[in-house]
């Protein structure tokens, strides 16, 4: 029997041949899992072609444990960072800048809104004390896309050092180092790359990690030293995600036989249109206007009804095979489905149809 479907944007659900892959052990001093993780870190690399100025450095954790190692290594102690924030993973990166007791300045733009780069150029004329930047490229909260060549020029016209949260957007939205100027992009390996979780990691302008020994305000989170342990032995600091790695070197597999970013982005832009086309169709209103929709979660207002109840919602959709995700919204109720993963149309058909049966089943005609 198949898993349900996992409409949500990390876990998500991966093919069969990704978790084939971790049907293996591997000791962290292998000379092959060496090689397995030297190959990992070159084709992470490659996707956003950072060959020749930038480094991969995986870390241990969830995607968050990779954000903060990369502010928390890259941010000098007497540093200033200006979060540019539209939903809750930018509030996560200035609340983690705060625990790790470094200044933070926030430019809130709202939950429903993109952030907006002329308000970026004059917050970093206001205030020359800072000295990075931090934006998320999709923000996961809603499913909305920053404009983020506008963004890089922006920051790069006033000599601040970018650090960009892709964690959604990475393998599936264009990045590429040849034109955007920044010096660290972080992600995780179970998002777009649809591997499993475990392993984050940051592709970070050599020349700035190797100027941040000491840094960093903790010894795991320490982003130079897993680079420096990693170039001069090939191994990772501590135990490595040994299954993680595998499952992620074999969905690049998978990713480069689909065609790289491109063909990920037309089918991801693809279950995405399907899956709004068929909200529509069912009297389902999607939270953000077109031009602001990335394809790669859909936030959608609960339908206003006496009779709606999420929690009841999410058990009957589950019952036909399709996990939904709640909404994270403060400003109204929402749900959200995820458009990425080893999915295509006939997966995003059965989607809408286990909604429609939801919804037939609580009685509500929207
Ligand atoms: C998923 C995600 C993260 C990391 O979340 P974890 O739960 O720590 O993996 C960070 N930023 C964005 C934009 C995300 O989508």
């Amino acid at each position: 029997m198949r898993d349900p479907l996992l409409l949500t944007p990390g876990p998500l659900t991966t093919s069969l041949a990704t978790k084939t892959a971790m049907l293996h052990d591997w000791g962290s001093w292998d000379h092959s899992f060496n090689l397995l993780t030297a190959r990992v870190r070159s084709r992470l690399l490659a996707i956003v072609d950072g060959q020749d100025e930038y480094t991969c450095v995986p870390l241990q954790g969830s995607g968050t444990f990779a954000v903060e190692a990369a502010i928390g290594t890259l941010l000098p102690r007497d540093g200033k960072l200006l979060c540019l924030v539209n939903g809750a993973y930018g509030k996560r990166i200035a609340q983690l800048t705060e625990v790790m007791g470094r200044q933070v300045s926030v430019l809130d733009f709202g939950e429903t809104a993109p952030v907006d780069p002329v308000m970026v150029a004059s917050a970093l004329e206001r205030d020359a004390a800072i000295t990075h930047v931090a934006v998320v490229y999709c923000e996961t909260s809603t499913g909305i896309l920053n404009p983020m060549q506008a963004i890089s020029d922006v920051v790069a016209a006033a000599g601040k050092s970018l650090i960009i949260d892709a964690m959604s957007a990475f393998g599936a939205l264009p990045l590429s180092a040849a034109q955007l100027r920044f010096d660290a992009v972080i992600a995780s390996g179970n998002k777009c790359l649809e591997g499993v979780p475990g392993m984050g990691f940051a592709i970070v302008r050599t020349a700035a990690v190797a100027q941040c020994a000491g840094r960093a305000h903790s010894l795991s989170l320490d982003l130079h030293a897993q680079w420096r342990y990693m170039e001069q032995t090939g191994q990772w600091r501590y135990t490595p995600p040994t299954h993680v790695m595998a499952a992620l070197d074999v969905a690049l597999d998978q990713f480069d036989a689909e065609g790289g970013q491109a063909a990920r982005l037309a089918r991801y832009a693809d279950n995405c249109a399907t899956l709004i086309d068929g909200l529509a169709g069912l009297g389902l209103r999607v939270f953000l206007p077109a031009e602001i929709q990335a394809p790669i979660i859909v936030t959608v207002h609960a339908p206003n009804h006496p009779n709606w109840d999420f929690k009841r919602f999410y058990d009957l959709t589950k019952a036909r095979g399709v996990v939904l995700y709640p909404g994270k919204l403060t400003v109204a109720e929402t749900f959200r489905i995820g458009c990425i993963g080893a999915l295509g149309p006939n997966e995003m058909t059965m989607a809408l149809d286990a909604i429609a049966h939801a919804l037939q089943q609580m009685q509500i005609d929207c």
